[in-house]
């Protein structure tokens, strides 16, 4: 987007990773989460009466319109599938959907499971005000949203921010402080 906008803004460095789901042809009575065969996190959950498994990290640099799951991420999530339920193997008969994701994180050496999954921020006042947002979590939205209100306060004096810390979350949405994928 930054890049339609001249004079151009200042940019984050980031990197798309790729993060893949598996809707599997099993039962699954319960949350399980715990590690793939090489080291990431893995979960198992239950999914409209279905096991769904995810997930991967796998770098992407071509169109995000164009993401598939990659042979290697089915045949890893199988593999790992397999490994903790090897009393009933799946195949890829049993994969019934499949879907994935992109991550956005900031572009560091070393493998994409160690890149920082904290929101971005990028601001700059000339020649205009500008703000760019770039990744973030689901399970953090409140508090980030509550930074970039702040951030946007001090570009447009004259607004009060609601304070919004001690009105309930909605029953069924997610805490703040679970683990990531
Ligand atoms: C693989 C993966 C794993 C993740 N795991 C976790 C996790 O474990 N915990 C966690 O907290 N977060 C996780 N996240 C991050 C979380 O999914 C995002 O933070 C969250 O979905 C952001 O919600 P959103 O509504 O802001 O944006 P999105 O969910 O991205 O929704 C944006 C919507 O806007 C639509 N849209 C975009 N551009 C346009 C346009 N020009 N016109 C019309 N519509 C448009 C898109 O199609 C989309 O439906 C994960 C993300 C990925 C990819």
């Amino acid at each position: 987007m930054g890049d339609r906008i001249h004079p151009a803004p200042p940019q984050s460095d980031v990197q798309l990773v790729q993060g893949n789901h598996l809707l599997l042809d099993r039962d699954c009575p319960s949350y399980i989460y715990t590690e793939s065969l090489d080291g990431r996190v893995m979960f198992f959950r239950p999914w409209h009466g279905r096991m769904l498994a995810g997930t991967t990290e796998t770098p992407f640099d071509g169109d995000p319109d164009s993401i598939r799951p990659t042979e290697q991420e089915i045949r890893r999530m199988l593999g790992t599938c397999n490994h903790f339920f090897p009393h009933s193997p799946c195949t890829e008969a049993d994969i019934l959907e499949s879907y994935c994701g992109l991550r956005v994180l900031p572009k560091a050496g070393g493998s994409a499971f160690a890149a920082s999954r904290k929101m971005q921020i990028i601001t700059a006042s000339d020649p205009a005000p500008y703000m760019a947002v770039y990744g973030g979590k689901l399970t953090t939205y409140r508090r980030e949203s509550e930074k970039v209100l702040h951030i946007l306060a001090r570009l447009l004096p004259g607004h009060r921010i609601s304070d919004t810390r001690h009105i309930r979350l909605q029953a069924g949405a997610s805490s703040s402080r679970s683990r990531t994928c």
